[in-house]
């Protein structure tokens, strides 16, 4: 057999397994959530750092907000499998948290991060401090012409400059996406994607922490299965969340789909959010992420989408499958 027929059929039987390994799943309960406390270690994440802020970590927040929100789905849903990606403060780059999803064969991966957004400097007047200026005068024309620098001493007003927090809060929930979602589940729905061209994956940041690489026909095979297999289910309970936040009157700023920077999402093998709990440097946010009562409402409010979203998975199947 030439080469490229033999790499074909071996291609070939591949997306077929995985293709029937996905329909196995439709039917399939929901057994196992895997919550995944956002960086950690010397991955610090976002920081709170405008004038009188906590100066409080992401990492730390989204370890608080996960372990809270473990708590309340073991509470809640006591049959189910509740796996956290970390306990502590460690480090873990984005494939060892995608394994842990992977290896514990999750049916539902939630991702905790918080936000941040730029901060504009202001600056303001703190008293006066004493300058020497020069006044700088020309004398004669021509080759003759001269400079005079005169020196003399001025008052003037000593400023101080400072980070102005965010006006900017809430919580948005994010979903992996290829460049145009609707494009790209439109081609794959009309099984035209082997025009690899139509499909602009994104590979992560630091390639180096990729386990496959988006690039090759194979990577890029496989996102498009499982983003076929996974989208759909992913927007619900994304949806669900951000139903939720909004019935505790802060800001849900929506579902969004992102290309940069979710690599965990793309490699994860089930349904994947990450819920941007809120901004780490707009003060009312970061006190919320930092407060007890914040944690627990963002726990419990991730607890009844991901039970709203179960039960639309269990007894709702006919109507999910399109
Ligand atoms: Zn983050």
């Amino acid at each position: 057999m030439p080469k490229n027929t033999i790499v074909f059929f071996l291609l070939f039987s591949f997306l077929l397994l995985l293709v029937n390994t996905g329909f196995s799943q439709q039917t399939k309960k929901l057994k196992t959530i895997i919550v995944d406390a956002g960086h950690g270690g010397t991955d610090f994440g976002a920081v709170g750092q405008y004038e009188h802020s906590l100066r409080s970590n992401e990492k730390d927040v989204t370890l608080a907000i996960s372990m809270k929100l473990v708590a309340e789905l073991k509470k809640q849903l006591p049959d189910l499998n509740i796996i956290p990606t970390r306990t502590s403060d460690i480090y873990q780059n984005p494939k060892e948290k995608a394994n842990i999803a992977n290896e514990n064969k999750g049916d539902l991966f939630i991702c905790i991060h918080a936000d941040s957004g730029p901060l504009n400097t202001g600056k303001r007047q703190i008293g006066t401090h004493t300058v020497t200026r020069y006044k700088v005068s020309y004398k004669g024309k021509g080759r003759k012409r001269k400079k005079i620098s005169k020196p003399y001493t001025a008052v003037e007003p000593l400023y101080e400059y400072f980070k102005m927090p965010l006006q900017r809060n809430g919580t948005s929930v994010w979903i992996f996406a290829a460049h145009k979602t609707s494009d790209k589940l439109k081609t794959i729905m009309n099984e035209q994607g082997q025009n690899e061209s139509d499909f602009e994956i994104e590979s992560g940041s630091d390639s180096a922490f990729n386990s496959f690489d988006f690039n090759t026909p194979e990577g890029r095979a496989i996102a498009q299965i499982y983003a076929k297999r996974y989208q759909e289910k992913s927007d619900r309970l994304a949806t669900y969340v951000n139903d939720e936040v909004e019935k505790t009157n802060r800001p849900a700023l929506g579902v969004n789909q992102r290309q940069k920077g979710i690599w965990v999402l793309q490699a994860t093998n089930m349904p994947a959010i990450l819920i941007e709990t809120g901004f780490i440097n707009n003060p009312e946010d970061e006190r919320y992420l930092n407060s007890e009562e914040g944690q627990q409402e963002l726990a419990e409010s991730i607890t009844s989408a991901v039970k709203r979203y179960k039960y639309q998975l269990e007894n709702n199947n006919h109507a999910s499958n399109n």
